[in-house]
Order: structure tokens, then sequence, then C-alpha cells
């Protein structure tokens, strides 16, 4: 019989002994819910705003560039 492995509490289960699938039981799967809507929160995504941060240093060139004489 071929045994998964539960992603949220990592026992090895028989997939048809469950009715929650991918998960061992009803529980871990509302687990593995609450905890996927908490990393929403969690993780607020700042990768963005370090770019912006870094185009936004003064440049040393004496040229405007050409946009701006639009
Ligand atoms: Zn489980």
């Amino acid at each position: 019989m071929k045994k998964i492995r539960c992603p949220v509490c990592g026992r090895m289960f028989d997939p048809e002994t469950t009715e929650a699938m991918p998960f061992c039981s009803r529980r871990c799967r509302i687990i593995d819910l609450g905890r996927w809507l908490g990393e929403q929160y969690a993780i607020p995504h700042v990768e963005k705003d370090e770019e912006d941060e870094d185009s936004e240093t003064p440049r040393l060139s004496d040229h405007e560039s050409p946009e701006d004489y639009y």
C-alpha cells in the first residue's frame, strides 16, 4: 500500500484512509489553511521598495535626461 506524507504534521499515512487529501486528517487541512492565510499578513512584499529606493539615488552626471525637456 502506497503511503504519502502529510505536509502539515509530517506523518506518513495511507491516502485511502483519509477524507481530507492531501492531509492525513481534516484537522491538518484546517491547520494548513489557517497557516496559509496567516502568511498573507505576516510577509509583506518589500522587495520592490528596495528597487525604487535604489533608482532614487542622486546621479552625479551634469546632463539632464532627454525626458526632462519634453
Ligand atoms: Zn497531518
